[in-house]
C-alpha cells in the first residue's frame, strides 16, 4: 500500500454518488416523531405545512439505504468538495504517541464548517419546489451563513433568527450572512408571538436555540411560499452530512486506513451521525468492530446526562414530538458556556444508536477543550473551531492512552470547522477568565421539569 500522504485528497470523480441512510441497516428504529395533539406517528401531512416536500421524504424514508444526490447538489458540492482527510502526522509528533490519527477537514469553505453540505440540498429542494422564502435558527452561526451562502446561490430570500448573545458576540458573523442576502433578527425578538412571550417571562435573557426555533418556524407559517429549514438533529439532515463518511469510507479504502475509533463533537449530532454512517453499517452488520465516541460539552451534557424520552425541539414547543437524549426543551446552558454545541436534545437516530450500545459518549469542560484546540492550531496550523476542539480533545486523549498501552491504533475524527469567528472565546482562554460550569443534578431537574409529560 502507498505511504499515506499528508492530506489525501479524491479526486472531483470520486465524489459520491449518493447519501447514506444508516436507518436501513438498524436491526432497530428510532421512534417516528409523533404529532403533539394527537400522540399518533407524524405523517407527511403533518410536516408539509412547515418542511419542504422532498426532505420531508427523506425525513420518513427508512429502507432505501442509498439515496442518490442529484446531479445539481454535486454540482455545488463540486465548489467546495471532495474534503480531505489528513493524517495529523505532527500532532502524533507533538504527542509522541504510537496512535495514527486522522481527520476528516470541513472548514475549507467559507461558512466554515460542514453545514454546507446539508444547506446545498435544502435550498435545492426548496427552490425545485417552487418556494421563495426560508426561515431558520442560527446559533453560533455557522449554519446561517452556510444556509445563507446557498441562499445566494439559488435566489432564495432568507431570514435567519439568531441567538442574542451570538450575535451580539459575532457581529462579523453577522456581517457574512447579510453579504450573502440574509437577513438577521436577534433572537429572542419582537417579530414573533414566541419571541414576545418568552421575552416577557425573561426580559433579560440572552436567548437559545429552541427560542429561536419556535420563532422560525412561526415565521415560516405565516408567510406565503415560505419554509422553516434546520441546519441539524433531524434525520434528513444528518442524511446529507454523511457526504463527509462517504469519502471518508472510499478514502480510507483507497489507502488501507482501517480506524479503530471514531470520534465526533455532537451538538445536534448531525456532524457524527454523517462521519460515522457508512462505518456503523459494517459495525452492525458485523464486518467490522469500531469504537464510536459523541464528544460533548460538560455544560450541555445530553448524551452522557439526559434522559431517553419524546421532547419537542423547541422552547415554544411547536415540533413535533421526537424520542431522544435531551436536557429539556427548557434547558438553557449557563451563561458563560463558549464552546457551541448548546442544543438541548439529540439527533434521535444517534440517540436511538447510543441507546442501544453501538456507540458511547463523553464530556469535557470547555478550558480543557481550547488547551486540545490550542496543542492543534500550534501543531496541525489550522485555527480549529470551538465544536471541532471537543472531538480533538477526545482524539488526545485517546492517543495519550495508546502512549501508556503501546497500542498503535487508528482514530479518525471529523474536524468540523475553523474558528475565525471564536476569537472572543479563544481570548477569553488565553487571557485566563474562562470558566467551566457543570451543571448540577437540580439546574438539570429544572430542564427535565419541561420535559412533556406524554409518553408513549
Ligand atoms: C454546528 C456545528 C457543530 C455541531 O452540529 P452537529 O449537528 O452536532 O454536527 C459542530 N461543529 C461545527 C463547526 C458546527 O458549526
Amino acid at each position: 500500500m502507498a505511504e499515506i500522504p499528508y492530506k489525501i485528497f479524491l479526486e472531483e470523480n470520486e465524489l459520491p454518488k449518493t447519501w447514506h441512510n444508516v436507518r436501513a441497516v438498524m436491526k432497530d428504529l428510532p421512534e417516528p416523531f409523533r404529532n403533539p395533539a394527537t400522540g399518533k406517528p407524524c405523517t407527511a401531512d403533518d410536516l408539509r405545512p412547515v418542511f419542504c416536500d422532498d426532505l420531508i421524504e427523506q425525513e420518513l424514508n427508512t429502507t432505501d439505504e442509498y439515496i442518490e444526490i442529484p446531479e445539481e447538489i454535486r454540482a455545488f458540492y463540486k465548489m467546495y468538495r471532495p474534503s480531505p482527510l489528513v493524517r495529523a502526522y505532527n500532532l502524533e509528533k507533538a504527542l509522541d504517541t504510537p496512535a495514527k490519527i486522522y481527520y476528516k477537514f470541513e472548514g475549507n469553505n467559507t461558512s466554515g464548517s460542514h453545514k454546507l453540505n446539508s444547506a446545498a440540498a435544502q435550498v435545492y429542494y426548496a427552490k425545485k419546489q417552487g418556494l421563495t422564502h426560508l426561515t431558520t435558527e442560527t446559533g453560533a452561526g455557522q449554519w446561517g451563513t452556510a444556509l445563507a451562502m446557498a441562499c445566494a446561490f439559488y435566489g432564495i430570500d432568507l431570514k435567519v433568527y439568531m441567538v442574542k448573545v451570538s450575535a451580539e458576540q459575532k457581529p462579523h458573523r453577522k456581517a457574512v450572512i447579510r453579504t450573502y442576502g440574509g437577513e438577521v433578527i436577534p433572537s429572542p425578538s419582537d417579530t414573533t408571538e414566541a419571541g414576545r412571550r418568552i421575552l416577557a417571562e425573561n426580559p433579560g435573557t440572552g436567548g437559545s436555540l429552541g427560542c429561536a426555533i419556535s420563532e422560525a418556524m412561526e415565521t415560516a407559517l405565516k408567510t406565503e411560499n415560505c419554509r422553516y429549514v434546520l441546519g441539524s438533529v433531524l434525520n434528513h439532515v444528518l442524511l446529507h452530512q454523511t457526504v463527509i463518511g462517504e469519502e471518508t469510507y472510499t478514502a480510507c479504502e483507497k489507502y488501507g486506513i482501517e480506524p479503530d475509533i471514531i470520534i465526533g463533537c455532537a451538538g445536534g449530532g448531525s456532524n457524527l451521525g454523517g462521519l460515522i454512517s457508512p462505518f456503523m453499517a459494517d459495525y452492525i452488520r458485523g464486518k467490522r468492530k469500531i469504537d464510536f465516541v459523541a464528544v460533548e460539552p460538560a455544560s450541555c451534557p445530553s448524551l452522557t446526562r439526559g434522559r431517553y424520552a419524546f421532547d419537542f425541539g423547541d422552547t415554544g414547543k411547536t415540533t413535533p414530538l421526537m424520542k431522544m437524549y435531551t436536557l429539556g426543551n427548557g434547558f438553557m446552558p449557563s451563561p458563560n458556556h463558549a464552546g457551541g454545541l448548546r442544543y438541548h436534545g439529540m439527533s434521535p437516530i444517534l440517540s436511538k444508536l447510543y441507546h442501544d450500545g453501538y456507540m458511547r459518549a463523553v464530556s469535557y469542560e470547555q478550558t480543557k477543550v481550547f488547551e486540545a484546540a490550542v496543542t492543534f492550531a500550534k501543531t496541525e496550523g489550522t485555527l480549529p473551531a470551538p465544536e471541532s476542539s471537543h472531538a480533538i480533545k477526545a482524539a488526545v486523549d485517546e492517543a495519550m492512552r495508546c502512549k501508556e498501552t503501546g497500542e498503535a491504533k487508528t482514530i479518525l475524527f471529523g474536524l468540523t470547522g475553523t474558528g475565525y469567528f471564536d476569537m472572543t472565546s479563544y481570548q477569553s482562554y488565553l487571557d485566563g477568565t474562562m470558566t467551566d460550569y457543570i451543571p448540577t443534578d437540580e439546574d438539570l431537574e429544572k430542564g427535565f421539569a419541561t420535559l412533556p409529560k406524554q409518553d408513549f
